[in-house]
């Protein structure tokens, strides 16, 4: 790749935005034609892949805002292109996902031409070591070009969900929670996962929506809404992600995606950052405890004394199955009145909580935890 290229792929956009659909259309546009030019021919299949991760309002910053999607379809039918827009959400059936996420409304006049769908059908595409071959969408394979449009949103286990982690949204289904097993509690191990998926996926370009962010215990209902009133993007997720952490003031570093994409050799530059960027005061990062530390053999027995554990709030379940479904490792058992967790065989991996449709679940620390995190200073 020459020097110029790899300047224009790692350039970040940052424009002033808001939900105003007059506005926000012509935006959409210009910033997917800043990166696209004419490099969606006639007929050609275009995936939008936004952030569908579950039923919620467009209020509650869940998920990528109908609007940023509608005008990213509404571009690729100006080009000529076929629109299709799919994700695997992590539980819960798609239609009441569009239709509580505004979905249903937003694309009401344009269904005909654009096709809204869950992936389904899956395909065996070699990562590279150390995972190898992975089952991940056929529609995303297939695709003559991924539109990747994510949501800037806090996250308990990952740190941030942005570009490269929206990406993780290709596996379908409960494969999901597998590979969330298979990668064990190293988070390290997972963002690789996540980056070598982003690298097969190869976005063509990927903007994210950070108009509404998610902030706090995100990413579901446990985060706060937060106006930062920005669109980014970028041809290189992991860029766009570098410059949304500098946006929020924290090091990329920390985040390990970034880290992972570094490692990997797809973040060669400092990101060429264009547009409106300001840095955004006081950003809730989530509170995350460490997921694996001490020596191997002890493991079991610090994550089950020492790392934070799913934990519910009985007022607010409402024995909807949800979590039970999705526990990769058969880690929580339905009662009668209630849910119980077996701690011996939870592995952290926090599906649940990002589940859970009534917000019931949330990490909590353990005492001699928290004694521990006191004592040594792990907090990051
Ligand atoms: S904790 Fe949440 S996901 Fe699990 S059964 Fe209760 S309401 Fe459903
Ligand atoms: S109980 Fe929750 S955190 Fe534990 S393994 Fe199951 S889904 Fe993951």
């Amino acid at each position: 790749m020459s020097g110029e290229q790899l300047k224009s792929m790692t350039t970040v956009y940052f424009k002033k935005a808001d939900y105003d659909y007059p506005i926000l259309k012509p935006l959409v546009f210009e910033m997917l034609e800043g990166i696209l030019g004419d490099r969606i021919r006639p007929q050609a299949r275009v995936l939008i892949k936004p952030n569908l991760l579950a039923a919620a309002k467009p209020e509650q910053a869940i998920l990528t805002h109908p609007l940023v999607v509608r005008a990213a379809a509404e571009y690729v039918l100006d080009k000529g292109g076929l629109p299709l827009i799919a994700d695997s959400p992590g539980m819960g059936s798609f239609e009441r996902i569009l239709k509580e996420g505004g979905y249903k409304d937003a694309f009401d006049r344009l269904n005909r031409h654009v096709t809204l769908k869950p992936f389904k059908a899956t395909v065996k595409v070699d990562i590279g070591e150390p995972f190898g071959q992975i089952e991940m969408s056929r529609a995303a394979i297939d695709a003559d070009m991924v539109i990747n449009l994510a949501k800037l949103k806090t996250h308990t286990q990952m740190l941030l969900t942005l570009g490269v982690k929206n990406l993780f949204g290709c596996i379908v289904g409960l494969m999901k929670p597998e590979w969330h097993l298979r990668s064990g509690i190293d988070r390290n191990l997972f963002a690789r996962l996540l980056v070598q998926i982003y690298r097969a996926i190869n976005p063509a370009v990927t903007l994210i929506d950070g108009i509404l962010a998610l902030e706090g215990q995100g990413p579901g209902k446990r985060g706060t809404p937060r106006q930062i009133g920005v669109l980014v993007s970028s041809g290189s997720a992991p860029a766009a992600d570098t410059a949304v952490c500098q946006m929020l003031g924290l090091h990329p570093h920390k985040l390990p995606t970034c880290r992972a994409a570094k490692e990997l050799g797809l973040l060669d530059a400092s990101p060429d950052i264009s547009g409106d960027f300001r840095e955004v005061p006081n950003f809730k990062l989530p509170q995350m405890g460490p997921l694996a530390f001490g020596p191997k053999r002890l493991q079991p027995y610090l994550r089950k004394h020492l790392i934070q554990r799913p934990a519910v709030e009985p007022a607010a379940c409402k024995m909807c199955g949800e979590c039970w479904n999705i526990c990769p490792a058969g880690a929580i058992t339905p009662y009668e009145e209630a849910i119980g967790f077996d701690y011996d065989r939870c592995i952290r991996c926090y599906c649940c909580i990002e589940i859970c449709p009534h917000g019931a679940l949330q990490a909590v620390e353990t005492l001699p935890g928290r004694l521990i995190r006191k004592l040594t200073k792990l907090d990051r």
